[in-house]
């Protein structure tokens, strides 16, 4: 029993000893505490060459999301003009046309949109070999946020189930963005911001068409391009441009006749039967004198863009992407330090 007190003695005292000593080191350390912090904030700033890249990328977004919203391509305005030189004095479709033009000045003087409606936002990014995708995507989330809040874009995006409103332009599938490789070295992105009142009034067809007794070449493919502009009857704010696909399946076909609308207007097609083809729709839809915003007059269609996809035997269709004078697309090509290096329209 003697033996036993001395063992627990020992064992208390060094620990609390210990204890002490790490409760007094504590305040030792706020001395030098300053030049630790001066260090940090050193090596901090040594990353940031990587933080200029990514700013100039999401300033280069910025401005072109601005730039296409409140300002016409140039190749379009001219059209607009001439068709406006076209309609005849004192008629409602040169008033609508005069209204048109004085928008598009509006827009660009105050830079404001071009049209309430900012319509559905689809990016396509042509980039060389071995481009982070998703980085990208996430610096084009951020672009659409900050110029939503800006007012560059309406809140536009909703939930198709719930009809809920994110009120930044960001949800499943929105914006769109369509990446591409290409053998240049630098990015290229093209915005395109497509209403939606011209949205509704695209059309596929499958061919044949037994009641517009169109059948499967081009005689009948223009008879169904002809007869999406006559049902269209000028609603989806015409005068418009038709982008069109030949062939492809359902999905493969609207989409490229989206991208048939990044053309320029005074483009040719390489296609001599497609050339031909785009001249005479636009010259044969504006003899139907369904005019300006369906007012009546000579300008019914400003241009026609025709593509073409291999098809499966079994299948034709000719898919109709209609956009309204609000034609509203950019594109830039991006330098070193993604900043804007050269505007493409
Ligand atoms: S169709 Fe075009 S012009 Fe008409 S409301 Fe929509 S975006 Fe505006």
């Amino acid at each position: 029993m003697a033996k036993k007190k001395p063992v627990a003695k020992a064992t208390k005292k060094p620990v609390k000893k210990a204890t002490k000593k790490v409760v007094k080191k504590t305040p030792a350390k706020k001395v030098p505490a300053k030049k630790v912090t001066a260090k940090k904030v050193v090596a901090k700033k040594a990353p940031a060459k990587k933080t200029v890249a990514k700013n100039l990328l999401s300033d280069s977004l910025l401005e072109l999301i601005r730039k296409t919203s409140a300002e016409i391509p140039d190749d379009v305005q001219k059209v607009i003009l001439e068709a406006l030189e076209r309609e005849e004095k004192n008629t409602t479709a040169e008033y609508a046309m005069n209204i048109i033009k004085a928008n598009i000045d509006l827009a660009k003087k105050k830079s404001q949109p071009l049209c309430q409606d900012t319509g559905t936002v689809l990016f396509y990014v042509s980039h060389p070999i071995g481009l982070d995708q998703e980085k990208i995507t996430k610096e084009i989330h951020k672009a659409v946020v900050k110029a939503t809040e800006l007012g560059y874009l309406r809140q536009n995006s909703v939930d198709s189930l719930t009809g809920a409103n994110s009120g930044m332009n960001i949800g499943l599938g929105h914006p769109s963005i369509h990446f591409h490789q290409h053998k240049k070295k630098n990015i290229e992105i093209k915005l395109m911001l497509k209403g939606g009142g011209c949205e509704n009034v695209g059309a596929q067809y499958s061919l044949p068409h037994t009641a517009l007794e169109a059948g499967r070449d081009l005689k009948g493919v223009r008879k169904v391009i002809l007869d999406a502009i006559h049902k269209a009857q000028g609603k989806g704010c015409g005068p418009g441009v038709l982008g069109v696909c030949i062939g492809g399946d359902r999905g493969a076909g609207y989409i490229e006749s989206k991208e048939q609308l990044l053309r320029k207007l005074d483009d040719k097609n390489a296609i001599k039967e497609l050339r031909e083809l785009e001249s005479e729709i636009v010259e044969t839809a504006n003899k139907l004198g369904i005019g300006p915003m369906g007012f009546g007059g000579k300008t019914t269609l400003l241009g026609c863009k025709i593509g073409v996809l291999n098809r499966l035997p079994a299948s034709f269709f000719v898919s109709i992407s209609y956009m309204c004078w609000a034609y509203r697309r950019q594109g830039v090509e991006l330098g070193t330090k993604n900043e804007i290096k050269k505007w493409l329209y």
